[in-house]
């Protein structure tokens, strides 16, 4: 494995002299056709609501108690639920110019309907079970998350992100297989621990998408997303000329080092461990 060092000046080459390999593209989690969220009204709930289930609900699938009931899921004790927005409307009836009356209907007003997610119900007798997204085989350094106690998570792609960390319980939910959304997100987890993160969002994104890029060449010796990487940067930096992505990239390598060398270290300390146990036997 090369230095950090070493993978950061390949990775500035690269975006200096904007030569970038071959592409790849990123692979999704789809939904499977056997999954029963499939059947759940909430597949076709409009974009408001499905912004209500994502900012409210944390999650890509809610129903009502009842909607549940009929999949054969119960809500847990204690889940609480969040509201969406269900149109009351009325049908009206409105004479024409010809004089022929027409029947409309029309949205009077919304009303709350309380959901809960799919994360607080389980499956009971007769269940359809939902299907696992776990891949077969876990990203690499995975265990360096178990030992920071970081929760992986995997699900279907239900929106415009490959994958999210949520501070709230630490956990990180991945909607690709691919190794740099991983360590994207692992980034934003540890870095949680090292920095106030609210402080600059968008120097937050350039840390995480470089300590990706960094390390998707120090394990694999992977260009394949470097162009990817250098948009996704420019996307979050004031200056977009290639000098001021450069520059913004610069800025942030210190950080950079600081949460691989944790990740790193992480990691030992969870094949010290394997070993120690290995020991004992
Ligand atoms: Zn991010």
């Amino acid at each position: 494995m090369i230095s950090i060092q070493e993978a950061s000046e390949k990775l500035l080459e690269a975006f200096r002299s904007q030569e970038f390999g071959p592409q790849l593209t990123l692979s999704i989690i789809r939904r499977r056709t056997d999954d029963p969220v499939n059947s759940l009204p909430c597949t076709k709930w409009s974009i408001g609501n499905h912004m209500l289930m994502w900012l409210l609900g944390h999650t890509d699938a809610a129903a009502t108690f009842l909607q549940w009931k009929q999949l054969n899921r119960r809500v847990v004790k204690n889940a609480k639920a969040f509201p969406i927005f269900s149109p009351v409307t009325a049908k009206v009836k409105k004479q024409n110019d010809d004089g022929t009356v027409e029947e409309k209907t029309v949205i009077r007003s919304f009303r709350a309907v309380p959901v809960f997610r799919i994360e607080d119900t389980i499956g009971i007798a007769g269940d359809l079970k939902i299907p696992d997204y776990t891949p077969p085989e876990m990203p690499p350094l995975y265990k360096a998350a178990e030992v920071l106690n970081v929760k992986v998570y995997w699900k279907p792609m239900s929106r415009a992100a490959f994958g999210y960390y949520s501070p709230g319980d630490n956990s990180i939910t991945l909607s690709s297989t691919d190794h740099v959304v991983w360590f994207h997100e692992l980034t934003h987890s540890v870095r949680e621990t090292l920095a106030d993160t609210n402080a600059d969002p968008d120097r937050e994104e350039i840390i995480a998408e470089i300590t990706a890029a960094v390390l998707m060449q120090m394990q694999f010796g992977e260009t394949g997303f470097h162009q990817q990487s250098y948009e996704y940067v420019k996307r979050y930096c004031k200056e977009k000329s290639p000098e001021g992505i450069i520059k913004a990239v610069m800025g942030v390598l210190k950080d950079v080092e600081e949460v691989i060398v944790k990740i790193l270290n992480a990691a030992d300390v969870a094949a010290n461990s394997t070993v120690d146990q290995a020991a004992l036997f």
